[in-house]
């Protein structure tokens, strides 16, 4: 297959900033992400924006048997052709968006395999599909696990600690029902053309489904509710939520007069299941 570059300059895939477009070209760097990825050979791997296709190619060369991938830019499907029939069989890629599409019904029959959730994604929705994700109401969720590309003050939030700026709505989110880490960084020399700030690879692995945690929807709303006045005390800034929190934070034994960031995954949990009663 032709180098990455000269399939950017032949399908002259000037990168759309609207589409969160920076693409990767160097195949050893996207091997490393696909082999961090755990077993690509007997899984299924659904890919967000696969682009001219370095993280494909990546995936493919590791050993992925079937890939399942969904980019909105028509150009790429055209310049993605090449992999395709090279690794016969093994890609099918579809033209939409990932904020839209239904995955489950997309890649259709399974066999029994794992499905994996590999991307680089496109910073502008990448958070969004990230919550898209971490927030189905059926736990354990269909992807085993998620090895994604984020900006790094993203991914610092993903794996925040209470008591630190980056700590936040989405930190819970993620943690909650999940184990989630860094892997490694990525500089911006990397991508054609390069981004503002230096990305980076996280893993989200899923846990088993505990009996005993909060409905998801109730966790957001707590969650959303505290950290969207991070800076008031928590009996000031959960009043939105329309019951008295005084009750609710005794309950859960946690201070009326704490901020959301000091607050832990478990404290937040607890505090859920009170909201829940
Ligand atoms: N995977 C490629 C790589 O590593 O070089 C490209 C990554 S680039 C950061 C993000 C890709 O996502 C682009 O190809 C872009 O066209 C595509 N994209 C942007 N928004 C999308 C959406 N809503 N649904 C599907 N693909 C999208």
């Amino acid at each position: 297959m032709p180098p990455l570059r000269d399939v950017i300059n032949e399908y002259e895939l000037q990168a759309k900033k609207s589409l969160g477009q920076n693409f990767l070209t160097d195949l050893n760097l996207t091997s490393k992400i696909a082999r961090s990825a755990g077993d690509l050979e007997n899984s299924i791997i659904y890919e967000v924006g696969p682009g001219p296709g370095a993280l494909t190619r990546g995936l493919l060369m590791n050993g992925a048997s079937r890939v399942v991938a969904v980019e909105m830019d028509h150009r790429c499907i055209t310049a993605l052709s090449n992999v395709s029939e090279s690794y016969d069989g093994a890609l099918t890629v579809h033209e939409g968006d990932a904020m839209k599409i239904d995955e489950l019904s997309l890649i259709g029959e399974t066999n029994g395999k794992d499905i994996h959730i590999i991307a680089n994604l496109p910073y502008n929705v990448g958070t969004a599909l990230l919550v898209k994700w971490m927030t189905c109401e059926k736990w354990k969720p269909w992807f085993k696990s998620l090895t994604l590309m984020f900006q790094k003050e993203v991914g610092e939030r993903i794996v925040a600690i209470p008591k630190t700026k980056a700590y936040g709505r989405l930190s819970v989110l993620c943690q909650y029902r999940a184990d989630c880490k860094i892997l490694f960084d990525i500089p911006r020399q990397a991508f054609i053309p390069p981004p503002k700030v230096t990305s980076c690879i996280v893993q989200i692995t899923p846990r088993d489904e505990d009996e005993n945690a909060p409905a998801q929807k109730t966790i957001e709303r707590v969650v959303s509710a505290a950290f969207n006045q991070r800076r008031k005390m928590l009996r000031a800034s959960l009043k939105g939520l329309g019951v008295d929190p005084l009750p609710k934070l005794n309950a859960s034994s946690i201070k009326e007069t704490a901020r959301a960031e000091e607050l832990s995954i478990d404290d937040f949990c607890r505090l859920a299941l009170e909201y829940q009663k």
